[in-house]
C-alpha cells in the first residue's frame, strides 16, 4: 500500500524510497502467502496501489491511488485490501471513515493489516483502525516539528547548502582535523583555568583560521568576531552532541548560545552524533559553564549590580573597607594570573559600588579566618566562665603608647621639615617608630579578638555548620558578627590576619 513515511528522503535519495516500497511489498506478499485465513479464502493480490510520493496526511492533496482503491472496492473490482499498517492506508479521520463505510456495507470483504492486527471486517477492527487514523491526525499537528527534525538531520549530515566545515573537522565533517582538533581541545581545557574567549580569538587568528566570508566582511583579511570564537568553543558538536538551531532564531540574532540548541531525546539526554568528538562531555561542560559564568558576571556589571556573589561568597557585603568603610564585594582575579589559579577571588572595595577602591584582600584566607574566629568565639561563648574571663582582658593597655608614638612620629617629621635632622636620621627614626606601632597594633588586635570571641554567645550556630548552605552560614555569621573590617596593608604584602578586624555585634552596645 501507499506510504508517505519516507517522503522526507525522496528528494535526496530516490533509490532508498524504492527499496522501502519494495520491502513493504515483499512483507505484504509474504503475509498473504502465509496467513491461514487468507489462504483459506483463496486471496490473491491482483492489483498494487501506491501513493508513494503523496502525503496521506495533507487534506489538500488528493491521493490518486487511494481514490482508485476506494472506487475499486466500492465497485467490487477488488474484494479486499491488505496493507502494511493502518497509517499507510489512511492518516486523516475522514479518509479512515470512508474505508470503514465500505467495510460496513461489505462485511465479507477482506481488510487486513500486516502490522498492528487490524481486521476491517470486524467492528473492533474498524474501531482500532479509526483510532490509528486519529493518532495519525494528532501527528499532523507535529508536522512542523517533524520537518524541523528532518532539517536537523540534514544539518547534521552536513548536506545543508553552504554550511561551512566546522572548525576541528575535515571536509567530511566526521573525522577530526588533526591540527585544528588538537588546538581546539587545548583551548577547551584551558577555559576553566582562566583562558579567555578573547585570547582564543587572537590565538585563532594566529593559528590561521579564516572565518566565512560575509556581506559585512568585504575584501581583505577577515576578522574573527568574538561571538564566532565563542561559538567555536561552545559548539555542542565538540563533545559529539547534536545541535539544531532553527532558521528563524538563527536569523533573529547573530548571537546564539549554542548549548541551548543541543538535541535531546525523550529522557532529556543529548543525542550523540556519529562524528569523532574533540573533547569529552565533561571537558565541554566545564568550558561552557565557565564561559556562561563570565557572561553572567559581565551582564550584571553592565547593569551596575554587584555580581551574584552574596550567596556564593562568605563575606561579600559583610566585609568593609578599612579606609572608607564601604561594603566590600568579591572580585575575581585576572584569569590566567597565579593569584587567579591559587585563590580565584579577592574582596575589594569597588569604586563602581560607591567605595574608594583603595583596599583589596585575597578572599579565601579572609573567609577561613573569619569562619574559624566565628566558630571559636561561638564555642567559647558557650561557657559562662569564659565570658566572664573576657571582662578581664584589657585591650586598651597599648593605647597610651600608641598615642605617644603618633606624637613622636609627628615630631620627627617636623624636625625634618625644619632641617634640624638629615633625611637618613629621620627615616631611621620613623621606621623604628612604625615597627613598634605595628607590633602594638597587632597585639591590641589579638586582645580585642580574644575579648570579643569570649563575649559571644550563640549556642545554635555550630550544630551542623558544614552542612549549611552559604546563605545559612552567612545568616548565622551576621547574628554574631556585625562586620569584618579589612584594613589597608601595603601592596604585594602577604596576607596578615592582624589587618582583619572582626566587629562583633556586642560592640555596638559599648
Ligand atoms: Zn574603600
Amino acid at each position: 500500500m501507499s506510504s508517505d513515511k519516507f517522503l522526507a528522503n525522496v528528494k535526496s535519495s530516490w533509490r532508498e524510497v524504492q527499496e522501502q516500497v519494495k520491502e513493504q511489498d515483499d512483507a505484504i506478499r509474504k503475509f498473504v502467502d502465509s496467513d491461514y485465513e487468507l489462504k483459506r479464502r483463496g486471496a490473491v493480490i491482483v492489483r498494487d496501489y501506491c501513493d508513494n510520493d503523496t502525503p496521506a496526511s495533507n487534506p489538500h492533496i488528493v491521493r490518486n491511488d487511494f481514490e482508485n482503491l476506494l472506487r475499486d472496492l466500492e465497485s467490487g473490482v477488488i474484494r479486499g485490501v491488505v496493507f502494511l499498517h493502518s497509517d499507510r492506508l489512511a492518516r486523516l479521520v475522514y479518509d479512515a471513515a470512508r474505508v470503514c463505510r465500505i467495510y460496513e456495507m461489505n462485511p465479507e470483504y477482506i481488510g487486513r493489516s500486516v502490522e498492528g492486527g487490524v481486521d476491517l471486517s470486524t467492528v473492533e477492527g474498524r474501531a482500532m483502525f479509526m483510532m490509528q487514523a486519529t493518532m495519525g491526525n494528532v501527528e499532523i499537528g507535529n508536522i512542523k516539528r517533524r520537518t524541523s527534525r528532518t532539517n536537523r538531520r540534514i544539518a547534521n549530515k552536513g548536506a545543508m547548502h553552504g554550511a561551512p566545515r566546522p572548525f576541528g573537522w575535515n571536509d567530511d565533517r566526521r573525522t577530526l582535523h588533526p591540527e585544528e582538533s588538537a588546538f581546539l581541545l587545548k583551548a577547551i581545557r584551558s577555559v576553566p583555568g582562566g583562558y579567555r574567549v578573547g585570547t582564543f580569538r587572537r590565538d585563532l587568528m594566529e593559528f590561521g583560521y579564516e572565518p566565512m566570508k560575509t556581506k559585512r566582511s568585504g575584501d581583505g583579511p577577515r576578522q574573527i568576531q568574538h561571538t564566532a570564537a565563542e561559538a567555536i568553543l561552545t559548539n555542542p558538536r565538540n563533545a559529539g552532541f547534536r545541535m539544531y538551531a532553527p532558521q528563524d532564531e538563527r536569523r533573529r540574532s547573530g548571537r546564539l548560545w549554542l548549548p541551548d540548541f543541543i538535541v535531546t531525546n525523550s529522557e532529556g539526554l543529548p543525542v550523540m552524533g556519529d562524528w569523532e568528538r574533540v573533547c569529552t562531555p565533561e571537558d565541554y561542560w566545564a568550558c561552557v559553564n565557565e564561559i556562561k559564568r563570565r557572561k553572567d558576571v559581565k551582564r550584571k556589571e553592565a547593569k551596575g549590580e554587584p555580581h551574584d556573589t552574596r550567596v556564593k561568597y562568605f563575606l561579600s557585603g559583610i566585609a568593609r573597607c578599612g579606609k572608607c568603610l564601604s561594603p566590600m564585594w568579591s572580585n575575581p582575579y585576572t584569569p590566567g594570573t597565579s593569584s587567579y589559579e591559587k585563590w580565584g577571588f579577592r574582596y575589594a572595595c569597588l569604586v563602581s559600588q560607591g567605595g574608594c577602591g583603595g583596599v583589596t584582600r585575597v578572599g579565601p584566607p579572609c573567609d577561613d579566618l573569619v569562619e574559624s574566629a566565628f566558630l571559636l568565639g561561638t564555642r567559647q561563648g558557650l561557657g559562662e566562665a569564659v565570658e566572664k574571663a573576657a571582662e578581664d582582658i584589657d585591650d586598651t593597655v597599648f593605647d597610651a603608647r600608641l598615642a605617644e608614638i603618633a606624637e613622636e612620629m609627628e615630631d620627627v617629621r617636623q624636625r625634618r621639615k625644619d632641617k634640624r635632622i638629615s633625611m637618613g636620621q629621620s627615616l631611621d627614626a620613623i621606621e623604628e617608630l612604625e615597627r613598634e606601632r605595628d607590633d602594638l597594633l597587632a597585639q591590641r588586635g589579638k586582645l580585642a579578638l580574644q575579648k570579643k570571641r569570649k563575649k559571644l554567645l550563640s549556642p545554635d550556630a555550630l550544630a551542623e555548620w558544614h552542612d549549611l548552605t552559604m546563605d545559612e552560614k552567612r545568616a548565622r555569621l551576621t547574628q554574631s558578627i556585625r562586620s569584618v573590617v579589612i584594613h589597608p596593608m601595603g601592596r604585594g604584602k602577604r596576607f596578615d590576619p592582624e589587618f582583619i578586624e572582626i566587629v562583633w555585634h556586642e560592640e555596638s552596645d559599648d
